[in-house]
């Protein structure tokens, strides 16, 4: 026992830089994919996403420009302002930018400081079989995953090995 090294205690979580592992928040039930208008502003809610938010982003990103193009119809909004620069909001905001819309994205913190940019961020169709269990629009939002032209190279890839849909 004398032997043993003194444990080092200098590390200081709140120092610049210091953290590398991220959290997953997620939202009880499921994450948050609608929109509301509250005192006049058109809010499409994206968030909760928990352990697979990299996975669904694209297909989550499609239904936020969905949702937005639908409102487009009565509106001639034409500014967007995204709120994170984590995966969901820089993905959102990537297809709102099909939309010709002109975004912005805010955010306190930096790309390279989210949660996002810390994940593993690996594409688990096969590894969240409770979430295709349980909703199953989650697999609607997988699916979507590769509708966006950039990545039309992995499409065909899924086609060929990805399993259907949980029942
Ligand atoms: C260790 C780890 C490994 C993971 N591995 C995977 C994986 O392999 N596959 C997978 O699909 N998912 C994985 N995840 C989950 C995935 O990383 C998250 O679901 C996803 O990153 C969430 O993205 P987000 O954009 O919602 O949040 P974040 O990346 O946390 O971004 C949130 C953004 O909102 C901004 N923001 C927050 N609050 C405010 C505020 N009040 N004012 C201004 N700006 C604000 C932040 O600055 C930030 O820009 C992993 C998570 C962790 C922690």
């Amino acid at each position: 026992m004398a032997n043993l090294p003194t444990p080092d205690f200098t590390f200081d979580p709140n120092a610049p830089g210091a953290c590398i592992a991220g959290v997953r928040p997620f939202r009880n039930g499921s994450y948050r994919l609608d929109a509301e208008t509250d005192s006049g502003k058109f809010i499409v809610h994206n968030y909760g996403h928990g352990g697979a938010g990299i996975t669904l982003s694209w297909g989550c990103a499609a239904k936020v420009r969905d949702i937005v193009q639908s409102h487009l119809v009565n509106s001639n909004d034409k500014d967007v302002a995204v709120l994170g620069a984590g995966v969901m909001g820089m993905t959102a905001a990537t297809r709102l930018l099909d939309l010709g819309l002109k975004v912005t994205i805010f955010s306190d913190r930096k790309p390279a400081e989210t949660t996002s940019f810390k994940a593993g961020g690996q594409w688990e169709f096969d590894g969240k079989p409770q979430y295709l269990k349980h909703q199953p629009r989650i697999w609607t939002y997988l699916n979507r995953s590769l509708d966006h032209p950039a990545l039309s190279g992995i499409r065909a890839w899924y086609a060929a090995h990805v399993p259907p849909p949980v029942p």
